[in-house]
């Protein structure tokens, strides 16, 4: 039987987060619910109530500004986000990620905020952002911290979230805007499917940024390194970093294998992308 769960909808920040203090972790809070209700059908969350928080208008902003960046909302769709303009324009590897998840009508519900907050080895944001040194938003009745992404998932399934947060939304700064960029990801079908393992790539100003999912309890990010370095030396430093295991979808040696085809895949393509804007 479905577990019973009370819902909650507040119409406001204040009202959110003077609820959550109250509840603590009885209260689970969830945007497009497209990971939590997944987990509450089968028995792995089971929350007193369920917080909703659409109804909260300050975290539906989806906005750009050249001191900031990008600004993604708690709110935002994924189909929000590949709409924006700016995104495709200064982000194209958040761009390629987010057309990646799953399908038209799912990214119509699911979130950037959710994605990053589920903190899923194979999650289509982790990666991206992460060369892009994402940062989050955490807000309480206590106040706001900011945290790095890179900081915030800490293993499978784990953020530094506490019970009475909520992630307010998530910044990717300017420092990478334009910077090209790519986003490889290897399923078990040709449809819609959860990353058997990824890669994320980006080149600006002579230096590439490179991060791997689905290959590690967290996703990896590989120091910058020069564009000009040879494929095989960001191969053999992602295979340093990565931890792959083997599970129902995938060999650790074929995710090791894959990790390598799409560094070099990438590679080629930014180097092709670079050679004809300057040609
Ligand atoms: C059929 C199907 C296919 C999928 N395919 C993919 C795929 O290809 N790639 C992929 O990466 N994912 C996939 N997913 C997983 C899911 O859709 C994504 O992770 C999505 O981005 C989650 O966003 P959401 O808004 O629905 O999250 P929710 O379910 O609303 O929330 C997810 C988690 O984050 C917490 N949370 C949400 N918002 C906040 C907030 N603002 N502050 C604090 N905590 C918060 C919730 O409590 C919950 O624990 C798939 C899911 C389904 C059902």
């Amino acid at each position: 039987m479905l577990h019973e769960f009370a819902y909650h909808r507040p119409a406001s920040l204040e009202e959110a987060l003077g609820f959550l203090k109250e509840k603590g972790s009885a209260a689970t809070v969830f945007a497009g619910g497209t990971d939590l209700f997944v987990n509450i059908r089968a028995g792995v969350a089971k929350p007193g109530t369920v917080v909703d928080l659409k109804g909260i208008p300050a975290l539906r902003t989806l906005s750009w500004d050249d001191r900031e960046g990008l600004s993604i909302g708690a709110c935002v769709t994924v189909n929000e986000l590949l709409q924006h303009p700016e995104t495709s324009r200064y982000y194209p590897v958040l761009h390629a990620a987010g057309e990646e998840l799953a399908t038209y009508q799912l990214r119509n519900r699911a979130t950037v905020v959710g994605n990053i907050v589920t903190a899923s080895p194979c999650g289509d944001f982790g990666s991206p952002l992460l060369t892009l040194s994402g940062e989050v938003v955490l807000l309480s009745a206590d106040g706001e911290r900011r945290v790095p992404l890179r900081d915030f998932i800490t293993g499978v399934k784990k953020t530094i979230i506490k019970p009475e947060e909520i992630v307010a939304r998530v910044i990717v700064p300017v420092t990478w805007a334009g910077a090209a960029g790519g986003y490889e990801k290897l399923k078990r079908i040709k449809g819609h499917d959860l990353g058997v393992v990824s890669v994320a790539m980006i080149r600006h100003n002579g230096a590439i940024r490179c991060a791997v999912s689905s290959a590690a309890p967290t996703p990896v990010l590989l120091p910058d390194m020069p564009a000009s370095s040879p494929v095989k030396e960001v191969q053999d430093k992602a295979q340093e970093m990565i931890s792959p295991i083997d599970d129902v979808r995938c060999t650790r040696e074929y995710r090791a294998f894959m990790v390598n085809v799409f560094i070099e895949r990438l590679m080629k393509h930014l180097e092709s992308a670079r050679q004809e804007a300057s040609a």
